[in-house]
């Protein structure tokens, strides 16, 4: 979010975006807008900015008068939405930096013209394969650092690069999930560069995006029976953000997809925010087929893990630019305080390259500290999962958590089940459906229902209110 908004304009933007979660419902607003924001309003246009440039053009060309209407129903003089795509550059453009920034953005530039900066912008570092998504050479396997939270995952895309075809096929699909920043594409593109490496095999790696495109507009140009036989001709199908997946008949296309290269004996491996099982989206029994192979989710980066990459990165920027030194106390206090995500690390040591390139200067603790201070993050509040709400709370009231899904009716469990069904409303993003799903195939109406009774009760019970207060505590340390 930009820092210089005005209050009032922050207020309205709150207010544009709960007006359009309402009207587009929370899974297409969790797909699409969640990760929009306000630039600036100026006169009549409103600018807003958005990550990538699919999501730009995705937004553009199916929500573009929503948005606006959404816009215009808090001031009506709005009549034009300026959409851009996020990037350092335009970051700088629009808050003054407070120091000379000419240098620093020559740098940043390479980023806004492809797609990924990696510290190296002479090096344009993108490889397009035949009708795959651009690869980046530098995600490999060797420049990547297993540790703890990430070991199984490493290992078993390890292994399946390394599967010959007509080896017998150990977990199909392989299905790989963590949050943002935490080394899924640097995996996925691991497995596609070393795949590609052995003779006769083919791997093509894809991103939900890329082969909703693929698909739309080979339909377009009636060539979608080309696109499905490269599709079906590889050995290898890796899939990344599965969670951007939309579309009926993507779906349809990407499940019949999945099927005839599974039930081919083809490998498939795919990368997603959340589990199969919260991929809301995409149809039941696709989740279901997704969960059936192997599902391994990568956790946070540790410090030691951080401070590892960064060594990596370090000496792999040396490589080109042997003058680049960072003393090793820099690199802990980059790993100590940069907690966030492996792309932060990434840009935190971007900028002391840059810095020592441009100005020659060396990389001292001070002039770190000064680089890198806006890329700390307050702590996102966390990810709670419904099934450690359930845990929680059964923990607390003493009961099971399967008597939590159960069809018991007896009081002991009935309140229990209406307060981790309030907390999982309230704590994550899942929508009435969903949470009635999982907690153990409840109709909608009924977690409707348990939502509006604890909110009653929160309100007139303060010793409620207490737990639930504390509860909530647990479940977000
Ligand atoms: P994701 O796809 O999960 O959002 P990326 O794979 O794009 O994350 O990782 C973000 C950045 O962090 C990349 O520059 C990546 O190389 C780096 N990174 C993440 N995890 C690791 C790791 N284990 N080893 C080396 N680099 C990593
Ligand atoms: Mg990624």
């Amino acid at each position: 979010m930009n820092p210089q908004l005005a209050q009032t304009d922050l207020e309205r933007w709150t207010r544009v975006k709960a007006r359009l979660q309402a009207e587009v419902g929370e899974d297409i607003f969790s797909s699409w807008f969640a990760r929009m924001e306000l630039e600036g309003i100026e006169e009549d246009t409103v600018r807003m900015s958005v990550p990538t440039r699919f999501l730009r053009s995705w937004i553009q060309s199916h929500y573009a008068e929503r948005v606006l209407a959404c816009w215009q129903a808090e001031e009506a003089k709005l009549i034009r939405i300026d959409l851009a795509v996020r990037t350092a550059v335009l970051r700088q453009a629009i808050t003054p930096p407070a120091k000379p920034a000419e240098p620093v953005r020559t740098v940043l530039d390479a980023r806004a013209n492809g797609h990924d900066f990696r510290g190296m912008p002479s090096e344009p570092g993108q490889h397009e394969t035949a009708g795959g998504s651009p690869l980046d050479p530098r995600l490999n396997f060797d420049t990547f650092v297993v540790g703890r939270t990430n070991e199984l995952a490493y290992a078993a895309a390890k292994q399946v690069a390394a599967a010959r075809r007509g080896d017998g096929i150990m977990f199909n699909p392989l299905y790989i999930h963590a949050g943002v920043g935490l080394g899924k594409t640097h995996l996925l593109q691991a497995v596609t560069w070393a795949g590609n490496a052995q003779p006769d095999n083919k791997v093509l790696y894809l991103t939900a995006e890329k082969f909703m495109y693929g698909f739309v507009s080979a339909l377009r140009s009636q060539t979608a029976l080309a696109f499905k036989d490269v599709l079906r001709g590889i050995n290898v199908l890796v899939i990344d953000d599965l969670q951007f997946l939309q579309g009926k008949q993507t779906q349809a296309e990407f499940s019949h997809t999945l099927n005839s290269l599974i039930d081919a004996g083809r490998q498939v491996v795919i990368a997603a925010d959340r589990p199969p099982g919260d991929l809301e989206t995409i149809d039941e029994r696709v989740r279901s087929r997704l969960a059936g192979g192997l599902v391994v989710e990568m956790g946070g980066l540790g410090e030691e893990l951080r401070l590892e990459i960064l060594r990596a990165r370090v000496a792999a920027a040396r490589l080109h630019h042997p003058q680049f030194e960072v003393p090793t106390a820099v690199l802990a206090m980059i790993a100590r305080i940069i907690t966030h995500n492996g792309r932060d690390l990434e840009g935190a040591l971007n900028r002391l390259l840059a810095c020592s390139k441009l100005t020659g200067a060396p990389i001292t603790m001070e002039l770190a500290e000064r680089e890198v201070r806006d890329l700390i993050r307050p702590q996102d509040p966390k990810k709670v999962k419904i099934e450690e709400i359930q845990r929680i709370v059964a923990r607390h009231y003493n009961v099971s958590r399967g008597d939590l899904l159960s069809s018991r009716r007896t009081a002991n469990v009935v309140r229990p089940r209406q307060v981790a069904m309030y907390l999982a409303k309230t704590l994550t993003l899942r929508s009435l459906p969903e949470i009635g799903r999982r907690f153990g195939g409840r109709d909608h109406t009924t977690v409707l229902h348990a939502v509006r009774k604890i909110e009653h009760l929160v309100g007139n019970d303060t010793s409620l209110a207490d737990e639930i207060d504390s509860l909530k505590r647990q479940l977000q340390e």
